[in-house]
This record gives C-alpha cells, structure tokens and sequence, in this order.
C-alpha cells in the first residue's frame, strides 16, 4: 500500500510535531482534536516552527508554504478517518481514551487503513484488540520534537501482522525517521530508561541534593546527556510523564513509584514548557 494520506489524532505536543513532520515529507495531512482550541494553536505552532526554519535558511519560502496547504484541521473524527491510508493517534496517555479512538477509528477509517497509537509505554494489543483489525494495528513511537527526533520505535501488538509493519516503517522512513522494531513490553525501550533516570532526578530534588539547575548541569556535563532530565520532563509534560511512571509502576513493579514531588506540580497545574512552567519557569 502507497500510503499518502494521515489522519493524526489529537494535536497536542506529539499530534503537531508529528503532523508538521509529515506535511514536509509530503504526506497529505489531517489534523484532529477533541479541543476546537488545540487545533488552531498546533496550527499556529507549526507555522511558527517553519517560519524559524525559513528564516535559518533551514527550508525555502516554497517548501513552507507547501507543507503547511498540506495540513487540514477537522474536529470531526468520523471526517477525519473518511478517506485516510493511515491514523495516528497521539493523544492522552490514558488506555480507555485510546481505546475509544481506536473503536472510532476503525469505524469510520477506510478497511485497508493502518491504525496506529503513539503511545509512550501502553499495549498496543490491548489498544488494538477492539477493534475488527487488530492485524493493521501498531505502535509509531515518535519522539519529542518529532521534526527533530531521529527515531521512530516500531512496536507490534500480538495480531499486528508484517505487512503492517512494513508499512509503518517505510511510512517513517519517509518522514526521515531511522526505526528500531520492538516486541511488546510496557515502556518499550528508550521510555523504560528514561522514566527511571527522570524519576531519580526528582527524587533527588524532592530529597535537596542539589538544586534543580545543579542536577541537570551534573547530568549533562559530567554524564554528557544533551539535556537534563529534569527539563527534558518539562518538554515531554509533568502530567504525561506521570501517567506514563503509573502505567510502569502498575506492570514493572516498585522501581516505577511516581515520585511524590511529581504528583504535587501536576496538581499545582506546572504541567512543563507547555503551559509556561513546571519544574522550571518559561518566559
Ligand atoms: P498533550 O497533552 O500535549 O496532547 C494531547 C492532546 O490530545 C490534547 O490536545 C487533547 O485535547 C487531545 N485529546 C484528548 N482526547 C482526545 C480525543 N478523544 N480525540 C482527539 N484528541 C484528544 O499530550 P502529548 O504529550 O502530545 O502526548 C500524546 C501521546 O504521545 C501520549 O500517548 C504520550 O504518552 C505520547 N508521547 C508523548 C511524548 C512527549 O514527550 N510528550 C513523547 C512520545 C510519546
């Protein structure tokens, strides 16, 4: 299957980055979200992106303009599925709001489309087993920012056939992105290690090592990681890396307990970059 138009679900941090990255590798692309207001601000946000590339001599005028006629906005998901070859859902961190996508998806999206889920750590059996297609069911397992990212983990589900799997890395491929396959665990791979190296971070925080500017200069100077980990959990967002560290918690034991000071910023609403603040203050 040419796989030429996506559907990307739900247009948060994830929904945009993925779905500005494959309007620029010319994908035709469908925008959606539950939130009228989300939409029109990961538009905005992607235009702004480009803009920035243009102005770095990053990408042309032309190409700018290209990518972003390639992008339509639809709140509708039953609109949004209609005609599409493939849908990725990239929204909450939550199984019941993806399994509901899913059995929408599947209802509403042409037979032969690919569904798959952008989850960080969940099952995508378990996402995919309500549908009638487990077998077009998968993993894409981008990272953030997605235009950045160079990789793209392929996850299959116990039904996801080869075929699908094929598809699904020649379709990240395409987006520039180098893929690794991985069999089924919760958390996957670079999320199992990372939510245990952030949850540390806080927890050395929470115990007053050191500041939080400290730990994330230790870590990047002495351990040279690009970014801490304290600001890389304001970039991914304190309330998915929580519901990211329940979910591991819940599967692979005690190792994952969230850390207590990471429940009190998500109910302070300091949800990260996003919203202006989370363990850091954004200007
Ligand atoms: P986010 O909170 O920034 O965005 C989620 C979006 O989904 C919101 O705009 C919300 O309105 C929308 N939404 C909720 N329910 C919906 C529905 N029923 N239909 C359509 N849209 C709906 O979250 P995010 O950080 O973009 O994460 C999205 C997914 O990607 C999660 O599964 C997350 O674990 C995964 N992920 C996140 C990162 C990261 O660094 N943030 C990295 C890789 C994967």
């Amino acid at each position: 299957m040419d796989v030429k138009k996506i559907a990307v679900i739900g247009a948060g941090v994830m929904g945009r980055g993925i779905a500005q990255t494959a309007a620029l590798t010319g994908f035709e692309v469908i925008m959606n979200d539950i939130e009228e207001e989300a939409l029109i601000h990961a538009y905005s946000n992607i235009e702004k992106d480009l803009k920035n590339s243009v102005e770095k001599g990053l990408l042309t005028q032309f190409d700018m303009k290209q990518a972003l006629s390639n992008i339509k906005l639809m709140n509708r998901i039953d609109e949004a599925g209609h005609s599409v070859d493939l849908a990725i859902e990239a929204a909450v961190e939550i199984m019941e709001v993806k399994q509901d996508i899913f059995k929408q998806l599947d209802e509403f999206c042409p037979s032969h489309a690919i569904l798959a889920t952008n989850t960080s750590t969940m099952s995508p059996t378990e996402i995919g087993a309500v549908t009638k297609r487990a077998s077009q069911t998968i993993a894409m397992h981008f990272f953030n920012p997605v235009p950045k990212m160079k990789l793209c983990e392929i996850i299959r589900g116990i039904e996801t056939s080869d075929s699908t799997v094929s598809i699904a890395v020649e379709v990240a491929n395409r987006m520039g992105k180098e893929t690794v396959q991985v069999n089924e665990f919760p958390g996957f791979v670079p999320s199992r290690i990372n939510a245990l190296v952030g949850n540390e971070a806080l927890n050395m925080l929470m115990e007053g090592v050191a500041s939080a500017g400290d730990i994330d200069k230790a870590i990047k100077l002495g351990l040279n990681y690009p970014m801490g980990p304290l600001e890389l959990m304001d970039v991914v967002g304190l309330d998915t890396r929580l519901r990211n560290l329940e979910y591991l918690h819940k599967y692979l034991g005690e190792k994952y307990r969230p850390c207590p000071l990471l429940y009190k910023f998500v109910a302070a609403g300091r949800l990260g970059k996003k919203v202006g603040r989370g363990i850091f203050e954004y200007g």
